[in-house]
């Protein structure tokens, strides 16, 4: 058995914001990042190879907040975080608050192979990027007319948007299980639109927006950071799991429909175990998913109903 399955952010749906045409951008963004990370598996590959695989091609595309189209801080700049996780070790890697790493994903898997280190931040995190050749990126190659534009519109104050309108979300992850039975979880992201610089979410936090354990499962979130720390989102999930015998359904439930909401904490998760069920569930209106399991059919959806 293995399986895969991706996010790229969860939030509110006006309909102005999502036209046909940008939805079908979304679901082949979606595809292509599925694929990828499945045909990592399928050829025998690792769960951390696969997640890795397709978080760099969520981050390589400007439609999603992670790498190249990471959303702006308050004051114009792009700043990125990323972790990864190895559910077989509990060995972890992350980084924060980067602003020259094109792929921060790559840079928080070498944290966790090549340092003593689980997170790394700024100019550290960049100097050690440096250190083990990784090419980093000038700061323009961050800079996107429609992150900036999104910027400026919540900057005037336009009515009925947010950080958390879907087309200024998109922060993405993955987790997966592989052929030999171990799990693994990935998440990257700019942050919040219009956050305060050196702010760090949950995303690069081990525990709060990822997470994998083999003997529970593999979470990676996306939504409302600041609450997604505060319930400790992904190992919450797991350790219902491990020490409260629930279900990878339940489980993911439990803290989805009840804990966050509880604390006003919107967003969702993508989780899978060790058995390769996937659950892919969320509190807010949409969240850009996309699952498959070995040998199965891949499900896109952004909507509820989809
Ligand atoms: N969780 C991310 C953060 O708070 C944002 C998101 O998922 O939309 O940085």
């Amino acid at each position: 058995m293995f399986g895969i399955a991706i996010h790229a952010g969860a939030g509110s749906l006006p309909r102005a914001e999502m036209s046909r045409e940008r939805e079908l951008e979304y679901r082949a963004g979606l595809a292509r990042a599925l694929d990828a990370g499945y045909s990592v598996l399928e050829g025998g590959g690792s769960s951390l190879d696969a997640v890795t695989r397709a978080v760099v091609v969520l981050e390589d595309d400007p439609l999603f907040n992670a790498g190249r189209g990471s959303v702006f801080t308050a004051d114009g700049r792009n700043e990125l975080d990323a972790a990864i996780m190895d559910g077989r070790t509990l060995k972890a890697g992350a980084v924060c608050g980067v602003t020259h790493v094109r792929n921060p994903v790559e840079l928080a898997r070498a944290v966790m192979d090549r340092s003593p280190y689980v997170m790394l931040y700024g100019a550290g995190a960049e100097e050690f990027a440096l250190e083990n050749g990784f090419a980093l990126v000038p700061r323009g190659y961050f800079h996107t007319a429609e992150r900036w534009r999104q910027l400026e519109r919540i900057r005037a104050g336009e009515d009925g948007l947010s950080a958390f309108t879907i087309s200024h979300v998109g922060t993405v992850g993955a987790v997966a299980l592989d052929t030999g039975g171990a799990l693994a979880a990935a998440t990257s992201t700019g942050g919040m639109t219009g956050k305060r610089y050196n702010r760090i979410g949950d995303s690069p936090i081990i525990g709060a927006g990822t997470y994998a354990d083999d003997r529970g499962c593999a979470v990676s979130a996306t939504g409302h950071g600041e609450m997604f720390i505060r319930a400790a989102v992904a190992h919450d999930i797991c350790a219902r799991m491990r020490h409260g015998g629930r279900t990878l359904a339940e489980a993911v439930s439990e803290v989805v429909h009840g804990e966050l909401p509880a604390i006003h904490g919107e967003g969702g998760v993508i989780a899978i175990d060790a058995r390769g069920g996937i659950e892919m569930e969320f509190n807010s209106q949409g969240m850009f998913r996309a699952g498959i399991s070995a040998g199965g059919k891949a499900r896109i959806a952004i909507y509820r109903d989809d």
